[in-house]
């Protein structure tokens, strides 16, 4: 799959989760980022194209490296899932902004792993069966969406 295709499935998939818009310089949700092997494949090509490399932090608990000086997300056009769905996923509102409506836990668990199932693809097409499979971002959120349930 090119790119260009990967980045259409991306946003159909994105299409289905509503919208908020982010109080400017929050920042606050920007912690543990994390992101499907598929959503690397574009972030990585997206950074390439602006002469930028992939930042990692140090540890998880750290800010996310894409977060500017002046909190702003320096990735946004292309930022993962975890980013689009907090605030937007009925136990995860962002306790500033309103979304235009929220989405139940097990709908964003049906992203989630829809994506996780495109990235098992899309990694078994590039790299073959013998390499691990990427880890599954759906298990990984269920864990947050359990230790942050309000
Ligand atoms: S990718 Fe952007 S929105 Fe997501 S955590 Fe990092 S700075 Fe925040």
């Amino acid at each position: 799959m090119k790119i260009g295709q990967l980045r259409r499935r991306l946003s159909k998939i994105y299409s289905r989760i509503p919208s908020l818009e982010c109080r400017e310089g929050c920042g606050e949700c920007c912690g543990i980022h994390s992101w499907s092997f598929a959503e690397w494949l574009v972030i990585t090509h997206w950074l390439g194209k602006h002469g930028r490399k992939e930042l990692k932090a140090k540890s998880l608990l750290d800010p996310c490296p894409y977060l500017d000086e002046s909190k702003k997300c320096t990735i946004y056009e292309v930022r993962p899932v975890i980013c689009r769905l907090y605030g937007v996923v009925e136990s995860l509102r962002c306790p500033y902004r309103q979304a235009e409506k929220y989405l139940k836990d097990e709908e964003a668990m049906a992203i989630l792993k829809e994506l996780d199932n495109l990235s098992v693809k899309i990694h078994h097409n590039l790299l073959g069966q013998k390499r691990k499979a990427p880890s599954r971002l759906s298990s990984l959120v269920k864990v947050r969406l359990d230790s942050f349930r309000l």
